[in-house]
């Protein structure tokens, strides 16, 4: 049964199948493989979906609907002919579409999907996707980050290497940045960043702009089509210019004059300035949450098709010093990784040795009270407990005291999102514990936070003086999975579940540091101490790539220093 990989772009979408040759994108009925994400209906009311669609913009723009993945979770709807569609509903018939030319293709049904998502889509905008895919009969097995899906798309050609990748995603409607690190055919996201609100089209809005102030025309008060048909013009100048420098159309305005519109590179990249410098802060938020500096990125991969803008691809070789890899089309990289993840999900045997690990893309807590004043307590703040980028799956536990003594009840709500308040992040749902009643005392939880790569967070709340334990299991895509297979995965995750203070190797180095610093005086001594305080930082962020790597980097210090003991 074959599973396929879908890229649902804002613009594009493309869908994909892994094969013994390796991942292979799949023609629609035009014999392209770039589907345009547009819905309209024709003047008989049937329903358009792709290219048809997206000329029909210019034509008829109110029967015609794009650019609506950015609307994917909210209320945002349009009336297309009677009916009303959401930005899911619209999603699904861009999916019915591809996964009808992918049975016409493969001449078999399509029933499972892996589909990519921005790296920033909340759990709400995820659960949408899902719906989507639904809608249109396909079982989505998983969502799979854009970027993740690029950096498996070039790790599959290089997977005996050992690199640092920096993905830079420019799509239509969003820009994705991601730093991943490739390591024995281990693929790891070590951070993301990224402007929802930023990508191609803005580039073309510029233009357009440009373009009415050419023609004086107040763009609001074009008709409708003429504005349509300006903006396609544009796009098309803007497209150009990645491969010329300069272009000039011609152009019949509202009163039937034909007017001549001309714009050079130079130009160009004097109206995207704004732009570009927008460009930047993501990329420099990435690199920073990876802990790392520009000359430590080895390959830099373009994705998405506004990267082929020539002002983009130099803003990147400037800040990385480095010439960008583009040996994929940055259009077809996307849909390529998600088709190497379809085929690891069916588990085709050309690919045994790659492995992947991903990050959970935002940050998941709870809401605790802070103490404001003496014995006043304000309630609605964020509690992070598995940060955003943290490779999954991860387990990470916090101890909190309930606020009064004698409190009898405590009700935990979970809350994901990057804003120091709750109300400003998403609400995923509430544990109610039954603390014994103790008028002398706080009472301590702990919280126990454990993510899958599924999506699923599972919430145990632990009372120590009872040991009574309370668990939630908030689902990112409820009836995916059965339940029995929810809680096989978690046993599975059991050995995440221990404080990595209390890890063995861990106890051992700890043992060895506290017997090292008992065996020496003076500077020497000072240095161990050094060592301990560091390395207890470390085990208490818990973070098990980094305290690898710390007791890695201790390691021939304390050996010299254990060799050299006096007794
Ligand atoms: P999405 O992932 O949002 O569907 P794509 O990766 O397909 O988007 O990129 C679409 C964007 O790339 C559009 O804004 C389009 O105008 C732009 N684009 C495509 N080709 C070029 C080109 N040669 N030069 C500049 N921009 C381009
Ligand atoms: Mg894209």
């Amino acid at each position: 049964m074959n599973i396929v990989g879908i890229d649902l772009g804002t613009t594009n979408s493309l869908i994909s199948v892994f094969t013994d040759d390796g991942p292979e994108l799949i023609p629609n009925a035009l014999g392209d493989f770039l589907t345009p994400s547009a819905v309209g209906l024709s003047g008989k009311g049937q329903v358009l979906v792709g290219q048809a669609a997206k000329d029909r913009l210019v034509t008829h723009p109110q029967l015609t609907q794009s650019r609506f993945k950015r609307y994917m979770g909210t209320n945002w709807g349009q009336k297309l002919g009677r009916k009303h569609y959401r930005a899911e509903d619209l999603s699904a018939l861009v999916l019915g579409s591809l996964k009808a030319d992918a049975e016409a293709h493969l001449g078999a049904p399509v029933e499972r999907a892996i589909i990519s998502v921005p790296a920033y889509f909340n759990d709400v905008q995820r659960k949408a996707t899902m719906a989507a895919g639904q809608i249109a009969g396909l079982k989505v097995e998983r969502l799979i980050n854009e970027p993740t899906a690029a950096a498996l798309a070039y790790g599959l050609n290089d997977k005996d290497g050992e690199s640092t990748f920096l993905v830079v995603d420019l799509g239509g409607g969003t820009f994705d940045v991601s730093i991943l690190e490739m390591f024995d055919g281990v693929m790891e996201v070590r951070a993301s960043a990224g402007d929802a609100f930023l990508g191609g089209e803005d580039f073309t809005d510029v233009v357009t702009k440009h373009f009415a102030e050419k023609l004086d025309v107040n763009l609001d008060k074009f008709s409708a089509k003429k504005a349509a048909m300006l903006r396609d013009l544009a796009d098309q100048a803007k497209a150009k210019l990645s491969s010329e420098h300069e272009v000039s159309f011609k152009f019949i305005d509202d009163k039937s004059n034909e007017q001549t519109l001309s714009l050079t590179r130079n130009k160009f990249e004097e109206l995207t300035e704004g732009l570009l410098k927008k460009l930047r802060h993501p990329i420099q938020r990435a690199v920073m949450d990876a802990g790392l500096r520009a000359e430590n990125i080895d390959q830099v991969v373009l994705v998405g098709g506004a990267t082929r803008m020539p002002v983009v691809r130099s803003l990147i070789a400037r800040m990385f010093k480095t010439f960008p890899v583009h040996n994929i089309n940055p259009d077809h990289v996307i849909a390529m990784g998600a088709a190497v993840q379809a085929g690891l999900v069916s588990r085709h045997s050309a690919l045994d040795d790659i492995v992947m690990t991903d990050v959970c893309p935002f940050t998941l807590g709870t809401e605790v009270a802070i103490e404001i004043a003496r014995g006043q307590h304000e309630n609605g703040h964020f509690q992070p407990i598995i940060e955003r980028n943290t490779v999954i799956p991860v387990s990470r536990s916090v101890r909190n005291a309930t606020i009064h003594k004698g409190q009898t009840q405590l009700n935990l709500r979970i809350f994901q999102g990057e804003a120091p308040r709750v109300n400003n992040n998403v609400f995923l749902g509430q544990v109610n514990v039954s603390i014994p009643k103790n008028n002398k005392e706080h009472e301590a939880v702990d919280i126990r936070f454990t993510y899958d790569v599924s999506g699923v967070l599972e919430v145990l709340v632990e009372v120590l003086s009872t040991k009574e334990v309370s668990r939630l299991v908030i689902e990112g895509n409820p009836g995916a999975l059965t339940k029995s297979e929810i809680d096989a995965r978690f046993k599975e995750l059991d050995k995440l579940k221990v404080h990595p203070r209390d890890e063995t190797v861990n106890v051992a180095f700890t043992a060895r540091l506290a017997k090292a610093y008992e065996n020496h005086l003076g500077d020497t001594r000072a240095e161990i101490q050094h060592m301990i305080t560091v390395f207890e930082a470390v085990l208490a962020r818990q973070n098990k790539h980094e305290i690898t790597e710390t007791r890695e980097e201790i390691e021939p210090h304390l050996k010299a220093f254990e060799d050299r003991s006096i007794f």
